[in-house]
Protein backbone atom coordinates (compact mmCIF):
# COMPACT_ATOMS: atom_id res chain seq x y z
CA UNK A 1 0.00 0.00 0.00
CA UNK A 2 1.10 3.18 -0.55
CA UNK A 3 1.68 5.59 2.44
CA UNK A 4 1.35 9.10 2.83
CA UNK A 5 3.18 9.53 6.01
CA UNK A 6 5.61 11.86 5.46
CA UNK A 7 7.93 10.81 8.04
CA UNK A 8 7.74 7.09 6.48
CA UNK A 9 8.57 9.21 2.72
CA UNK A 10 11.61 10.75 4.39
CA UNK A 11 13.05 7.21 5.66
CA UNK A 12 12.41 5.58 2.12
CA UNK A 13 14.42 8.36 0.52
CA UNK A 14 16.99 7.89 3.44
CA UNK A 15 16.97 9.61 6.46
CA UNK A 16 16.81 9.21 9.80
CA UNK A 17 14.27 9.38 12.32
CA UNK A 18 16.69 10.36 15.02
CA UNK A 19 17.47 13.22 12.44
CA UNK A 20 13.90 13.90 11.43
CA UNK A 21 13.71 14.70 14.98
CA UNK A 22 16.38 16.84 15.45
CA UNK A 23 14.93 18.70 11.86
CA UNK A 24 11.82 18.97 13.24
CA UNK A 25 13.20 20.61 16.72
CA UNK A 26 15.50 22.56 14.59
CA UNK A 27 12.68 24.37 12.48
CA UNK A 28 10.79 24.87 15.31
CA UNK A 29 13.15 26.88 16.84
CA UNK A 30 13.38 28.63 13.67
CA UNK A 31 9.79 29.96 13.20
CA UNK A 32 10.18 33.33 14.21
CA UNK A 33 13.32 34.02 11.90
CA UNK A 34 11.26 32.25 8.92
CA UNK A 35 8.10 33.92 9.71
CA UNK A 36 10.76 37.43 9.02
CA UNK A 37 11.65 36.02 6.08
CA UNK A 38 8.03 34.84 4.84
CA UNK A 39 7.36 39.18 5.92
CA UNK A 40 10.31 40.06 3.56
CA UNK A 41 8.87 37.73 0.46
CA UNK A 42 5.24 39.06 0.70
CA UNK A 43 6.87 42.54 0.65
CA UNK A 44 9.14 42.02 -2.29
CA UNK A 45 6.54 39.98 -3.89
CA UNK A 46 4.09 43.20 -3.77
CA UNK A 47 6.90 45.34 -4.79
CA UNK A 48 7.43 43.50 -7.93
CA UNK A 49 3.54 42.88 -8.76
CA UNK A 50 3.29 46.29 -8.64
CA UNK A 51 5.84 47.08 -11.16
CA UNK A 52 4.43 44.89 -13.77
CA UNK A 53 0.95 45.66 -13.44
CA UNK A 54 2.60 49.14 -13.56
CA UNK A 55 4.19 48.82 -17.22
CA UNK A 56 0.83 46.79 -18.15
CA UNK A 57 3.08 43.93 -18.42
CA UNK A 58 0.65 41.52 -21.37
CA UNK A 59 1.22 38.25 -23.31
CA UNK A 60 2.43 39.88 -26.02
CA UNK A 61 5.35 41.14 -24.37
CA UNK A 62 6.36 37.57 -24.10
CA UNK A 63 6.72 37.24 -28.25
CA UNK A 64 10.04 36.06 -29.70
CA UNK A 65 12.01 38.96 -31.55
CA UNK A 66 15.40 37.20 -33.69
CA UNK A 67 17.56 39.51 -35.91
CA UNK A 68 18.31 42.82 -34.72
CA UNK A 69 15.36 42.73 -32.28
CA UNK A 70 14.43 46.08 -33.04
CA UNK A 71 11.23 47.24 -30.93
CA UNK A 72 11.64 44.54 -28.93
CA UNK A 73 8.53 45.61 -26.51
CA UNK A 74 8.40 42.43 -24.36
CA UNK A 75 12.76 43.73 -23.53
CA UNK A 76 11.62 46.85 -22.91
CA UNK A 77 8.88 46.78 -20.91
CA UNK A 78 11.01 44.37 -18.77
CA UNK A 79 13.83 47.01 -18.07
CA UNK A 80 10.85 49.20 -17.37
CA UNK A 81 9.97 46.94 -14.84
CA UNK A 82 13.35 46.16 -13.38
CA UNK A 83 13.85 50.33 -13.45
CA UNK A 84 10.70 50.07 -10.84
CA UNK A 85 11.68 47.19 -8.63
CA UNK A 86 15.01 48.94 -8.09
CA UNK A 87 13.77 52.77 -8.17
CA UNK A 88 16.18 53.13 -10.81
CA UNK A 89 16.05 55.48 -13.48
CA UNK A 90 16.60 53.10 -16.40
CA UNK A 91 17.54 49.40 -16.50
CA UNK A 92 19.61 46.71 -19.17
CA UNK A 93 18.11 43.26 -18.73
CA UNK A 94 19.84 40.96 -21.38
CA UNK A 95 19.95 37.23 -22.07
CA UNK A 96 23.38 38.50 -24.16
CA UNK A 97 24.50 39.29 -20.86
CA UNK A 98 25.50 36.00 -20.49
CA UNK A 99 26.49 35.90 -16.67
CA UNK A 100 27.28 38.22 -13.85
CA UNK A 101 31.18 38.50 -14.12
CA UNK A 102 30.06 39.89 -17.59
CA UNK A 103 27.65 42.03 -16.57
CA UNK A 104 29.91 43.60 -14.06
CA UNK A 105 32.73 43.66 -16.76
CA UNK A 106 30.19 45.61 -19.32
CA UNK A 107 29.03 48.23 -16.69
CA UNK A 108 33.16 48.90 -15.65
CA UNK A 109 34.24 49.04 -19.11
CA UNK A 110 31.30 51.08 -20.76
CA UNK A 111 31.56 53.87 -17.75
CA UNK A 112 35.46 53.92 -17.41
CA UNK A 113 38.12 55.92 -19.55
CA UNK A 114 41.71 55.31 -20.42
CA UNK A 115 43.26 57.51 -17.45
CA UNK A 116 40.19 56.75 -15.18
CA UNK A 117 40.92 54.84 -11.95
CA UNK A 118 38.49 52.46 -10.07
CA UNK A 119 38.00 51.98 -6.27
CA UNK A 120 37.61 49.18 -4.59
CA UNK A 121 36.73 50.51 -1.12
CA UNK A 122 35.40 46.60 0.45
CA UNK A 123 38.63 44.28 0.02
CA UNK A 124 39.40 41.97 -2.69
CA UNK A 125 36.59 41.39 -5.35
CA UNK A 126 35.06 38.06 -6.42
CA UNK A 127 37.69 35.84 -8.23
CA UNK A 128 36.63 36.61 -12.04
CA UNK A 129 36.79 40.52 -11.43
CA UNK A 130 40.46 39.91 -10.86
CA UNK A 131 41.35 39.30 -14.55
CA UNK A 132 38.78 41.73 -15.19
CA UNK A 133 40.49 44.71 -13.41
CA UNK A 134 43.45 43.14 -14.21
CA UNK A 135 44.79 42.48 -10.60
CA UNK A 136 45.62 39.65 -11.88
CA UNK A 137 47.34 40.38 -15.28
CA UNK A 138 44.76 39.20 -17.94
CA UNK A 139 44.68 39.97 -21.64
CA UNK A 140 41.93 42.78 -22.15
CA UNK A 141 42.31 43.73 -18.56
CA UNK A 142 40.84 47.27 -17.50
CA UNK A 143 44.64 47.93 -16.40
CA UNK A 144 45.40 46.96 -20.32
CA UNK A 145 43.29 49.50 -21.15
CA UNK A 146 45.21 51.98 -18.76
CA UNK A 147 42.13 52.07 -16.40
CA UNK A 148 44.09 51.91 -12.95
CA UNK A 149 42.77 49.93 -9.40
CA UNK A 150 43.23 51.20 -5.83
CA UNK A 151 41.86 48.99 -3.50
CA UNK A 152 40.77 49.50 0.70
CA UNK A 153 40.34 46.53 2.65
CA UNK A 154 37.94 46.36 5.17
CA UNK A 155 39.57 46.27 8.84
CA UNK A 156 40.07 43.34 10.92
CA UNK A 157 36.56 43.74 12.40
CA UNK A 158 34.81 43.79 8.96
CA UNK A 159 33.87 47.61 9.38
CA UNK A 160 34.78 50.22 6.42
CA UNK A 161 38.47 51.88 6.87
CA UNK A 162 37.11 54.88 6.19
CA UNK A 163 40.73 56.86 6.86
CA UNK A 164 41.82 54.89 4.32
CA UNK A 165 38.97 55.31 1.69
CA UNK A 166 39.30 59.39 2.06
CA UNK A 167 42.91 58.89 0.99
CA UNK A 168 42.49 56.69 -1.50
CA UNK A 169 39.66 59.09 -3.53
CA UNK A 170 41.54 61.10 -5.76
CA UNK A 171 41.36 63.42 -9.00
CA UNK A 172 41.20 60.21 -10.81
CA UNK A 173 39.03 58.21 -9.21
CA UNK A 174 35.89 57.87 -11.38
CA UNK A 175 33.68 55.29 -10.31
CA UNK A 176 34.26 52.41 -7.01
CA UNK A 177 32.42 49.17 -6.83
CA UNK A 178 30.83 48.09 -3.46
CA UNK A 179 30.32 43.95 -3.51
CA UNK A 180 27.87 43.22 -1.44
CA UNK A 181 27.81 39.29 -0.83
CA UNK A 182 31.22 37.88 1.03
CA UNK A 183 31.24 35.63 -2.23
CA UNK A 184 33.58 33.20 -1.23
CA UNK A 185 35.99 35.69 0.85
CA UNK A 186 36.50 35.51 4.21
CA UNK A 187 34.14 38.58 5.11
CA UNK A 188 31.15 39.94 6.56
CA UNK A 189 28.05 40.52 3.70
CA UNK A 190 27.56 44.05 3.62
CA UNK A 191 23.71 44.99 4.47
CA UNK A 192 21.87 47.44 2.31
CA UNK A 193 22.29 50.12 5.29
CA UNK A 194 25.88 49.82 5.47
CA UNK A 195 26.44 49.44 1.51
CA UNK A 196 23.77 53.10 2.01
CA UNK A 197 26.41 54.49 4.64
CA UNK A 198 29.32 54.03 2.90
CA UNK A 199 28.00 55.57 -0.40
CA UNK A 200 27.40 58.95 1.26
CA UNK A 201 30.68 58.53 3.13
CA UNK A 202 32.08 58.44 -0.81
CA UNK A 203 29.97 60.90 -2.16
CA UNK A 204 30.75 63.75 0.37
CA UNK A 205 34.29 63.37 -0.94
CA UNK A 206 33.28 63.46 -4.37
CA UNK A 207 29.88 63.76 -5.45
CA UNK A 208 30.88 62.89 -9.02
CA UNK A 209 31.69 59.18 -8.05
CA UNK A 210 29.87 56.32 -9.45
CA UNK A 211 29.39 54.05 -7.36
CA UNK A 212 28.49 50.76 -8.68
CA UNK A 213 27.36 47.61 -6.29
CA UNK A 214 27.87 43.88 -6.75
CA UNK A 215 24.49 42.69 -6.09
CA UNK A 216 24.81 39.09 -6.55
CA UNK A 217 23.39 36.78 -4.61
CA UNK A 218 22.15 39.49 -2.64
CA UNK A 219 18.90 40.68 -4.31
CA UNK A 220 15.14 40.41 -2.70
CA UNK A 221 17.08 39.08 1.02
CA UNK A 222 16.38 42.55 2.30
CA UNK A 223 13.68 45.03 1.25
CA UNK A 224 15.57 47.50 0.24
CA UNK A 225 18.53 47.41 -2.67
CA UNK A 226 21.13 49.03 -3.25
CA UNK A 227 19.52 51.60 -5.31
CA UNK A 228 17.77 52.76 -2.24
CA UNK A 229 20.58 54.00 -0.71
CA UNK A 230 22.72 55.74 -3.37
CA UNK A 231 23.95 53.65 -5.92
CA UNK A 232 24.29 54.34 -9.15
CA UNK A 233 24.61 51.57 -10.66
CA UNK A 234 23.57 47.69 -9.25
CA UNK A 235 24.77 44.56 -11.06
CA UNK A 236 23.56 40.78 -11.14
CA UNK A 237 23.26 37.37 -12.70
CA UNK A 238 19.95 36.29 -13.62
CA UNK A 239 21.28 32.60 -13.07
CA UNK A 240 21.17 33.59 -9.31
CA UNK A 241 18.54 35.36 -7.11
CA UNK A 242 16.71 37.75 -9.86
CA UNK A 243 16.04 35.00 -12.67
CA UNK A 244 13.77 32.83 -9.99
CA UNK A 245 15.48 29.60 -11.50
CA UNK A 246 14.02 30.34 -14.28
CA UNK A 247 15.89 32.49 -15.73
CA UNK A 248 18.45 30.07 -18.47
CA UNK A 249 20.87 32.83 -18.69
CA UNK A 250 21.42 36.94 -18.67
CA UNK A 251 22.36 39.56 -16.75
CA UNK A 252 21.09 43.00 -15.49
CA UNK A 253 22.55 46.19 -15.12
CA UNK A 254 19.91 49.00 -13.56
CA UNK A 255 20.45 52.85 -12.17
CA UNK A 256 20.91 56.08 -13.84
CA UNK A 257 20.11 56.36 -17.09
CA UNK A 258 23.77 57.67 -18.04
CA UNK A 259 25.45 54.86 -16.91
CA UNK A 260 23.17 52.49 -18.00
CA UNK A 261 23.05 53.74 -21.43
CA UNK A 262 27.24 53.95 -21.18
CA UNK A 263 27.06 50.25 -20.33
CA UNK A 264 24.42 49.12 -23.52
CA UNK A 265 27.02 51.30 -26.03
CA UNK A 266 29.74 48.84 -24.62
CA UNK A 267 27.19 45.81 -24.70
CA UNK A 268 26.01 46.50 -28.12
CA UNK A 269 27.85 49.07 -30.26
CA UNK A 270 28.39 53.05 -29.73
CA UNK A 271 25.03 54.26 -31.41
CA UNK A 272 22.96 51.33 -30.93
CA UNK A 273 23.10 51.02 -26.91
CA UNK A 274 19.79 49.83 -26.01
CA UNK A 275 17.66 49.93 -29.38
CA UNK A 276 18.92 46.89 -30.18
CA UNK A 277 19.29 42.88 -29.19
CA UNK A 278 16.92 39.87 -29.75
CA UNK A 279 15.42 38.20 -27.22
CA UNK A 280 15.19 34.96 -29.13
CA UNK A 281 11.79 33.58 -27.11
CA UNK A 282 13.26 34.10 -23.65
CA UNK A 283 11.28 37.12 -22.35
CA UNK A 284 8.44 34.54 -20.35
CA UNK A 285 10.98 33.14 -18.50
CA UNK A 286 13.14 36.67 -17.50
CA UNK A 287 9.40 37.60 -16.30
CA UNK A 288 8.01 34.59 -15.18
CA UNK A 289 11.38 34.61 -12.70
CA UNK A 290 11.59 37.83 -11.20
CA UNK A 291 8.21 36.88 -10.35
CA UNK A 292 8.60 34.11 -9.08
CA UNK A 293 12.42 35.44 -7.38
CA UNK A 294 10.88 36.38 -3.53
CA UNK A 295 9.86 33.11 -3.13
CA UNK A 296 12.54 31.15 -4.19
CA UNK A 297 15.45 33.20 -2.24
CA UNK A 298 13.30 33.22 1.06
CA UNK A 299 13.78 29.09 0.68
CA UNK A 300 17.23 28.90 0.02
CA UNK A 301 17.76 31.76 2.88
CA UNK A 302 15.52 29.28 5.24
CA UNK A 303 17.56 26.63 3.71
CA UNK A 304 20.59 28.79 4.79
CA UNK A 305 19.97 29.09 8.55
CA UNK A 306 18.38 25.76 8.94
CA UNK A 307 21.70 24.14 8.01
CA UNK A 308 23.88 26.96 10.14
CA UNK A 309 21.72 26.17 12.79
CA UNK A 310 22.27 22.11 12.57
CA UNK A 311 25.89 22.22 11.63
CA UNK A 312 26.42 24.19 14.72
CA UNK A 313 24.46 21.34 16.56
CA UNK A 314 27.52 18.75 15.82
CA UNK A 315 30.11 21.46 16.69
CA UNK A 316 31.15 22.80 13.06
CA UNK A 317 32.04 26.54 12.52
CA UNK A 318 29.48 28.20 10.24
CA UNK A 319 29.50 31.89 8.37
CA UNK A 320 27.29 33.08 9.33
CA UNK A 321 25.77 31.29 12.20
CA UNK A 322 22.19 30.81 12.89
CA UNK A 323 21.21 33.78 14.81
CA UNK A 324 22.88 36.62 12.57
CA UNK A 325 20.91 38.98 10.18
CA UNK A 326 21.66 37.48 6.44
CA UNK A 327 22.13 39.89 3.17
CA UNK A 328 22.73 37.05 1.06
CA UNK A 329 22.20 33.52 0.48
CA UNK A 330 25.40 32.26 0.95
CA UNK A 331 26.29 29.59 3.76
CA UNK A 332 29.98 28.25 4.81
CA UNK A 333 30.25 25.49 6.78
CA UNK A 334 33.92 24.30 8.36
CA UNK A 335 34.14 21.10 7.83
CA UNK A 336 37.67 20.16 8.75
CA UNK A 337 38.64 17.20 7.03
CA UNK A 338 38.43 16.40 3.00
CA UNK A 339 36.56 13.14 3.51
CA UNK A 340 33.66 15.76 5.10
CA UNK A 341 33.47 18.11 2.41
CA UNK A 342 33.63 15.05 -0.44
CA UNK A 343 30.47 13.98 1.93
CA UNK A 344 28.80 17.01 2.09
CA UNK A 345 28.69 17.51 -1.77
CA UNK A 346 27.73 13.61 -2.11
CA UNK A 347 24.62 14.43 0.08
CA UNK A 348 23.64 17.35 -1.86
CA UNK A 349 24.01 15.82 -5.05
CA UNK A 350 22.07 12.76 -4.26
CA UNK A 351 19.40 15.10 -2.93
CA UNK A 352 18.74 16.47 -6.62
CA UNK A 353 15.96 16.29 -9.07
CA UNK A 354 18.75 16.24 -11.79
CA UNK A 355 21.97 13.70 -12.06
CA UNK A 356 20.80 12.80 -8.80
CA UNK A 357 22.77 9.56 -9.51
CA UNK A 358 26.07 11.25 -10.00
CA UNK A 359 29.28 10.64 -7.52
CA UNK A 360 31.04 14.17 -7.55
CA UNK A 361 34.50 13.98 -7.42
CA UNK A 362 37.75 16.69 -6.63
CA UNK A 363 38.77 18.30 -9.84
CA UNK A 364 41.92 20.53 -10.45
CA UNK A 365 39.85 23.72 -12.00
CA UNK A 366 41.81 26.58 -13.65
CA UNK A 367 42.51 29.68 -11.34
CA UNK A 368 42.63 27.28 -8.18
CA UNK A 369 45.57 25.93 -6.68
CA UNK A 370 44.21 23.39 -5.56
CA UNK A 371 41.36 20.73 -6.29
CA UNK A 372 37.95 21.94 -6.16
CA UNK A 373 34.70 19.31 -5.63
CA UNK A 374 31.74 20.82 -6.95
CA UNK A 375 27.78 19.38 -5.95
CA UNK A 376 24.90 20.61 -8.70
CA UNK A 377 22.25 18.75 -9.79
CA UNK A 378 20.34 22.02 -11.34
CA UNK A 379 17.66 22.64 -14.62
CA UNK A 380 20.20 25.61 -15.66
CA UNK A 381 23.78 24.91 -16.14
CA UNK A 382 26.41 25.97 -13.25
CA UNK A 383 22.94 27.83 -11.36
CA UNK A 384 23.29 29.07 -8.32
CA UNK A 385 20.43 29.93 -6.88
CA UNK A 386 19.45 26.20 -7.32
CA UNK A 387 21.05 24.24 -4.37
CA UNK A 388 24.58 23.46 -5.08
CA UNK A 389 27.73 23.60 -3.31
CA UNK A 390 31.33 23.57 -3.88
CA UNK A 391 34.78 23.35 -2.02
CA UNK A 392 38.32 24.07 -2.78
CA UNK A 393 39.73 20.72 -1.33
CA UNK A 394 42.36 22.91 1.30
CA UNK A 395 42.19 23.87 5.36
CA UNK A 396 40.25 24.05 6.92
CA UNK A 397 37.76 22.69 4.71
CA UNK A 398 34.91 24.97 4.38
CA UNK A 399 32.02 24.52 2.05
CA UNK A 400 30.22 27.11 0.43
CA UNK A 401 26.41 26.38 -0.30
CA UNK A 402 23.63 28.37 -1.80
CA UNK A 403 19.97 28.29 -3.29
CA UNK A 404 17.05 25.45 -3.35
CA UNK A 405 14.28 26.99 -5.87
CA UNK A 406 12.13 25.48 -2.84
CA UNK A 407 11.94 25.29 0.89
CA UNK A 408 11.37 22.08 0.84
CA UNK A 409 14.08 20.41 -1.43
CA UNK A 410 16.78 22.79 0.30
CA UNK A 411 15.55 20.97 3.80
CA UNK A 412 15.53 17.66 2.05
CA UNK A 413 19.61 18.40 0.66
CA UNK A 414 20.77 19.81 3.71
CA UNK A 415 19.21 16.53 5.62
CA UNK A 416 20.89 13.92 3.05
CA UNK A 417 24.34 16.25 3.73
CA UNK A 418 24.31 15.31 7.64
CA UNK A 419 23.05 11.57 6.88
CA UNK A 420 26.32 11.11 4.38
CA UNK A 421 28.40 12.60 7.14
CA UNK A 422 26.50 10.28 9.36
CA UNK A 423 26.91 7.39 7.23
CA UNK A 424 30.49 7.87 6.66
CA UNK A 425 31.20 8.33 10.66
CA UNK A 426 31.96 11.43 10.49
CA UNK A 427 29.70 12.76 12.84
CA UNK A 428 27.77 11.23 15.82
CA UNK A 429 24.60 11.43 17.31
CA UNK A 430 24.68 10.45 20.90
CA UNK A 431 23.32 13.78 22.28
CA UNK A 432 19.57 13.68 23.80
CA UNK A 433 17.77 16.45 21.52
CA UNK A 434 17.42 18.89 24.52
C1 LIG B 1 28.56 34.96 -8.70
C2 LIG B 1 29.20 36.25 -8.40
C3 LIG B 1 29.81 37.02 -9.40
C4 LIG B 1 29.99 36.52 -10.80
O1 LIG B 1 28.89 35.99 -11.37
P1 LIG B 1 28.99 34.84 -12.49
O2 LIG B 1 27.61 34.80 -12.98
O3 LIG B 1 29.42 33.60 -11.81
O4 LIG B 1 29.96 35.31 -13.51
C5 LIG B 1 30.33 38.23 -9.05
N1 LIG B 1 30.27 38.68 -7.80
C6 LIG B 1 29.70 37.97 -6.80
C7 LIG B 1 29.67 38.52 -5.41
C8 LIG B 1 29.15 36.73 -7.07
O5 LIG B 1 28.58 36.04 -6.10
Amino acid sequence: MITTDLNTFYSNMGIDSWLLELSKKTENDLRDRFHNIDKTAEYNQLKILKAMQDNRVSDIHFAATTGYGYNDIGRDTLEKVYADVFHAEDALVRPQLISGTHALTVALFGNLRPGDELLSPVGRPYDTLEGVIGIKETRGSLAEHNITYKQVDLKPDGSFDYDGIKKAIGPKTKMATIQRSKGYADRPTLSVEQIGDLISFMKDIKPDLICMVDNCYGEFVETVEPTDVGADLCVGSLIKNPGGGLAPIGGYIVGKTEYVENAAFRLTSPGLGKEVGATLGLNQSLYQGLFMAPQVVSGALKGAIYAARLYEYFGFYVRPDSYEDRYDIIQAVTLNSPEAVIAFCEGIQAAAPVDSFVTPVPWPIPGYNCDVIMAAGAFVQGSSIELSADAPIKPPYTVFFQGGLTWYHAKYGILKSLQSLYDKKLIKFDQQIK
